[in-house]
């Protein structure tokens, strides 16, 4: 091997002064190839799997010989463990490279600098990371940093980043790195989950900090799939960037000019398909363009909405919200969008209203009829002009508005025009719209983002602990084990790492005890689906703290789904604080439901969602349902979910309770809050159609944001009435409590 080794080395370097082309195959013949390259030279990396290589690529080419560092074939060359990319020098170019498997090092993954050595007229195309995140998900790091000057970034794959930490930044940190003219395009940015807390946005150009220095990046042709993080998909921190024919498909969050004036935002796409939380475009600042974008079927509200125009503080600080000042908004297409909003966050402090603006020849349809304007505050700074709806607009935005029917038909590039092309208002007929297939590389597959439970396969297995457990060993996502009939206790922690679905006879037939401290542990990976079963707490270890599921401990990174239906829980009561389902610190839910099961003698709580204190803006659970179960005798709440801090770049928690009955609910004198119910920092709260009986009450505690919470037509049985206390906001409490009973013992 050895030997072998140094023939490969007297091969190459016979070959450096005329073909330039280097194929290496560890970091240490890299290293020594590394050190004199040449402009035209390449390096090439051998096929295979790179553990912990710490690339510094540091060379000098020109513009007609650029130095180059790629894959024997792209695709085939994986960078894992700890590894990453650093470039300094000009006229690089990097590509075929995949990390995956692992983490950066440092504060990227690939980062256009090394050092105080940054990079410019350099290149980085045709790589993937794919999942490549630090196991701490609070710990956070970059998948691309841009430093320096005129580099370019295209098409490349990134998807499934999950730890904190903007996916791709433009930094303007040193003047070497301002009106940078970096140009980033044709990149597939697929799935980001919901993140949970700040720090979730894919692309930030600029911060607050550097904000009124221009960047002159361009954002062309990249397709967003699913980029949910945060409420902001793309930050632009910065002045005079372009962002220019990009689709967001089905994207969480905005597009939000957060700070720096005269930016371009022109013929991009935005398709929400009706799902929950798209949002458009949000406008801040000075001198930003808006024209010829197309948005559907985007249901954002707020400062999520399909399209938000900002109201300012007066001289603000450069980190609070500058005034919208001659902002141009033409020819864009609004087709189903909820929400347009005008003046948005107007309060005591944001009081600058938008001047010395322009809303022209936009078209605003929506199918259902329900105009879609909210003004909150004095909009005579805007123009309304030429627009055409075919709904009642408000009267204060009447004149800028003619209603009209407007047929609509979808064109090849699968955008919807009116039928009548002489019609002035919309997005133009030669708009580009760039399809995921054209984003990204080809040799890499676009995954969807989660496996759904019950598509995969169904196995049948005995009621007996050891088949149950090789069953979930060999199961694949998305596979449903069907248990017979019958008795049975689990000795052991059974960890779920898949998407699975275990289900039961019904009826009681099928009962599983268990003999540790949980049942079912959900690791990274897992998501479980309980139905048909009934789960009994007698065979537990006496002592306090148990629970029937629970997630790791601590050290979470996937989000994880969890479902109970027709299920019957007994016995929680060998000792105290016996709770159904328990969260990790750290872990993070996209959705728990439960839904028509039976819970009896509990000595915890049903659902334990409050292990983030710190108010951190960190929380458990996106999306908690409860929905026509059964409650009785039990000692601490139904759920306790708790989302602390002051931010607001999330949208939930949201809860859904309806429909359930609670009977000797929440009387444990462990219970410290003493609620039956109780909910901190919650942004969307349903609590309808509940029957409390013997049970203490429900407890709301407002913090940041426009919590929205009802509770209506419950019915209160020797159960004290819902509290809801604002926390932050002056007067209140802001809550729709209506069409309760209250009925006699
Ligand atoms: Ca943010």
């Amino acid at each position: 091997m050895k030997k072998l080794c140094l023939l490969f080395f007297g091969f190459i370097t016979s070959f450096t002064i005329t073909a330039g082309e280097y194929l290496v195959a560890t970091p240490a013949e890299y290293q020594r190839v590394a050190e004199e390259l040449a402009p035209g030279d390449t390096v090439i990396l051998k096929n295979g799997v790179w553990t912990d290589f710490e690339i510094v690529f540091s060379a000098k080419g020109t513009k007609n010989a650029p130095v180059s560092l790629t894959a024997e074939e792209k695709g085939k060359v994986i960078l894992s463990g700890q590894s990453d990319l650093k470039l300094a020098g000009e006229y690089l170019h990097v590509s075929g490279l995949v990390f995956k498997n692992g983490f950066a090092p440092g504060s990227a993954v690939i980062e256009f600098r090394d050092g105080k050595e940054l990079a410019s007229y350099s290149r980085v195309s045709e790589v993937v990371i794919d999942n490549y995140n630090n196991p701490d998900r609070q710990e956070s790091d970059y998948w691309v940093a841009l430093y320096g000057k005129h580099n370019r970034f295209d098409h490349s794959h990134l998807a499934g980043k999950r730890n904190k930490g903007v996916t791709v930044a433009v930094r303007l940190n040193s003047e070497a790195s301002q009106e940078n003219y970096h140009q980033i395009d044709h990149n597939y940015f697929g799935f980001r989950p919901v993140f949970g807390s700040n720090g979730g946005e894919t692309l930030r150009i600029g911060t607050s900090h550097y904000s009124l220095t221009d960047s002159f990046t361009n954002v062309s042709y990249n397709y967003f799939d699913q980029t949910n993080g945060e409420v902001e998909i793309i930050s632009v921190k910065s002045g005079k960037n372009s962002i220019t024919n990009n689709v967001f498909n089905e994207a969480r969050g905005t597009l939000t000019l957060r700070h720096g004036n005269g930016n371009i935002v022109e013929d991009n796409v935005f398709t929400g398909n009706g799902k929950e939380h798209t949002g458009g475009i949000r406008v801040i600042n000075k001198n930003q363009i808006i024209k010829n974008n197309y948005l559907e079927g985007l249901t954002g509200y707020r400062f999520g909405s399909g399209f938000t125009v900002m109201n300012g503080v007066p001289d603000s600080p450069v980190n609070r919200y500058h005034q919208v000042e001659n902002a141009q908004i033409a020819g864009n297409t609004f087709i189903n969008v909820d929400h347009i909003q005008f003046a948005a966050g107007s309060d005591a402090e944001r009081t600058a209203t938008p001047v010395n603006s322009v809303f022209t020849q936009n078209l605003v349809l929506n199918q259902n009829g329900t105009q879609p304007f909210t003004v909150f505050d004095d909009v005579s700074g805007i123009r309304f002009s030429e627009n055409v709806t075919n709904t009642d607009v408000l009267a204060v935005l009447r004149n800028g508005f003619s209603k009209q029917e407007v047929a609509l038909e979808r064109a090849d590039n699968g955008l919807r025009y009116p039928a009548d092309d002489s019609l002035k208002a919309g997005i133009n007929r030669d708009i580009q719209v760039i399809t995921k297939e054209d984003t990204g590389v080809a040799w890499y597959p676009k995954l969807s983002a989660t496996t759904a439970f019950d598509s995969g396969e169904t196995v049948t297995v005995a009621a007996d602990a050891d088949a149950l457990i090789s069953a979930i060993d060999i199961a694949e996502d998305g596979d449903v084990i069907h248990i017979n009939a019958g008795k049975f206790v689990v000795p052991r922690i059974v960890k779920i790492n898949k998407v699975i679905t275990l289900t039961g006879a019904g009826n009681g037939k099928t009962e599983i005890s268990f003999e540790r401290s949980t049942l079912f542990e959900i690791h990274d990976g897992g998501s479980l689906k309980l139905t048909n079963l009934s789960l009994n707490g007698a065979a537990s270890p006496d002592a306090a703290g148990n629970s029937v599921v629970r997630t790791k401990k601590w050290g979470m990174l996937h989000n994880y789904r969890f479902v109970t239906e027709n299920v019957s829980v007994t016995q929680l009561d060998i000792n105290h604080t016996f709770h159904f389902f328990l969260s990790g610190k750290g872990a993070f839910a996209d959705s728990i439901s439960i839904a028509n099961s039976n819970f009896r003698d509990i000595t915890g709580d049903i659902l334990v969602l409050n292990t983030e204190i710190e108010d951190l803006g960190i929380y458990n659970a996106e999306y908690v349902s409860l929905t026509k179960n059964i409650l009785t005798n039990v000692a601490g709440a139904v759920v306790k979910l708790y989302r602390g801090g002051t931010d607001e770049s999330t949208f939930g928690p949201h809860l859904s309770m309806t429909g359930n009955t609670l009977r000797n609910v929440g009387k444990g004198k462990r219970n410290k809050m003493s609620a039956s119910v109780y909910l901190h920092g919650v942004q969307v709260t349903e609590i309808s159609d509940n029957q409390f009986d013997h049970s203490e009450p429900v407890i709301v505690e407002h913090t940041v944001g426009e919590p929205q919470t009802e509770i209506t037509s419950n019915i209160f049985k020797a159960t004290a009435d819902p509290k809801v206390k604002e926390l932050n906001a002056e007067g209140g409490p802001f809550a729709l409590i209506e069409n309760n009973s209250r009925q006699a013992q």
